[in-house]
């Protein structure tokens, strides 16, 4: 049956995949972004292929912004039945210059190498608002509409850094662990109600946000990508198609008595002891 499937950063790399297999589908998809440009890119591709979708230009920090986004689709669409929760990432802020302290570190007067003793208190909120408040303001926006509705859900996205924090991304590990935390609190609350509440972790899919990080100039990965290709059992990054299978099944009422559920789709990175 179809359904109405509102989706944040919906312009997005990994979200705007999850959106066009959804409209495959046959679903009615609302794409929320900050950029609507992004979302409606995504929707010309959407409607190209003989599907129906919807750009929205949100916050998911504001939520006056939200309620908005919430007016229109319900006029255009009808009421939400699935929501997943993409809008998120990590900021360079948050972000340490090492893996590990060093003594000749903290000498070190180069304005853009950070120790954990120079991280910005704003750069580590900005993630933690992103990740965190990002996923629950859309929630409570939303998920109003699916109370005692059938078949209803929600898909929050999470990652591999929740299970064990990455290293130089404090913040975004543990934004990434609140959601995951989050998601497992909220399936409880509303297993009364008939929304279930799950989570993808995605591991590592080379976007242009972490281009650079993990790829040379030339494509040869950097030293950061090789460790990350010798941590990841397959071998290889995620492609954004490998989370559309899983998406389905959650989305689904297939999934029907599956709820606080945190998936790993990361090619057994998190289930790698590295020996
Ligand atoms: P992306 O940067 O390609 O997409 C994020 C989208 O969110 C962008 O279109 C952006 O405009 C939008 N956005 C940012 N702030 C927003 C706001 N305040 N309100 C509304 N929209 C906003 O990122 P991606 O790589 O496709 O990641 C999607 C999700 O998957 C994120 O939650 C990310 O943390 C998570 N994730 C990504 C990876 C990866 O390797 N790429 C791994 C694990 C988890």
């Amino acid at each position: 049956m179809s359904k109405i499937i509102v989706i944040t950063g919906a312009g997005g790399v990994l979200c705007s995949a999850l959106a066009k297999a959804l409209a495959k589908e046959g679903h009615k998809i609302a794409l929320l972004d900050l950029c609507k440009e992004a979302a409606n890119k995504v929707v010309t591709e959407i409607e190209s292929s003989g599907g129906l979708a919807l750009a929205v230009e949100a916050n998911v920090l504001d939520k006056t912004s939200l309620i908005k986004a919430r007016e229109k689709i319900t006029q255009q669409f009808g009421e939400c039945d699935i929501l997943i929760n993409g809008a998120g990432g990590n900021h360079p802020k948050g972000t340490t210059s090492q893996s590990s302290l060093n003594l000749e570190d903290l000498k070190r007067e180069e304005s853009d190498f950070k120790t954990f003793f120079d991280l910005d208190i704003d750069g580590i909120k900005f993630v933690f608002d992103l990740n965190f408040i990002g996923t629950l303001l859309p929630t409570q926006i939303f998920s109003k509409d699916m109370v005692e509705r059938q078949d209803c859900s929600i898909l929050n996205i999470s990652s591999m850094n929740a299970f064990t924090p990455l290293t130089k991304i404090p913040a975004y590990s543990g934004a990434k662990a609140a959601v995951s935390n989050f998601t497992q609190w909220l399936a409880v609350h509303f297993a009364k109600v008939g929304i279930r509440v799950n989570a993808l972790a995605p591991g590592f899919f080379l976007t242009e946000q972490n281009r650079t990080l993990l790829t040379k100039e030339d494509g040869d990965l950097t030293p950061r990508g090789n460790l990350i290709i010798e941590q990841t059992p397959m071998g290889r990054f995620g492609k954004p198609e490998d989370l559309i299978s899983t998406t389905l099944w959650l989305c689904d009422k297939r999934s029907s008595f599956v709820t606080g559920v945190v998936v790993p789709i990361d090619g057994g990175f998190s289930a790698y002891s590295g020996v």
